[in-house]
């Protein structure tokens, strides 16, 4: 819920920058427009070239939203550290190469396959137990 809660944020503020940005816009190129005057026309192609420049702007910003979200941990909104590469590309079959990365409180860990053979493989979260537990687990059983 945290993890949603989070994205809902920051499309809120990515949307009030976008509101802020188009207003200066549009009280920089004010409507409307003759374009059968060569002066209006230049007005119109610049007007077409800063709104070009928003949109690609604003794919952006959205794309750049997404891509901090996906690494995140889903449970203490961290970013998630620790890059390790898994697999082999020469054995593909055995275990397909993928970069594992690990929230720093052991919350769980995020599987990114780095061969797409069959289309956009969508990231693996595995959540961890709590990992004190684990530990004392383990000591209790080496005892
Ligand atoms: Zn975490």
């Amino acid at each position: 819920m945290k993890y949603w809660g989070y994205l809902a944020a920051k499309v809120i503020v990515w949307l009030a920058i976008l509101g802020a940005i188009e207003r200066m816009i549009a009280r920089a190129f004010p409507q409307p427009l003759n374009l059968s005057r060569p002066s209006e026309v230049t007005t119109y192609l610049n007007y077409e070239f800063v709104m070009l420049l928003f949109g690609l702007f604003a794919v952006g910003l959205a794309w750049l939203i997404l891509w901090d979200q996906r690494y995140r941990c889903r449970t203490c909104l961290r970013r998630l550290r620790m890059p390790i590469q898994m697999g082999s590309w020469n054995h593909i079959l055995l275990g397909a190469p993928r970069t594992d990365y690990i929230c720093p409180y052991g919350h769980g860990t995020l599987q990114v396959p780095d061969l797409q053979i069959h289309g956009h493989d969508q990231p693996d979260w595995q959540p961890h137990d709590d990992i004190w537990k684990e530990l004392e687990a383990l000591s209790e059983t080496k005892e």
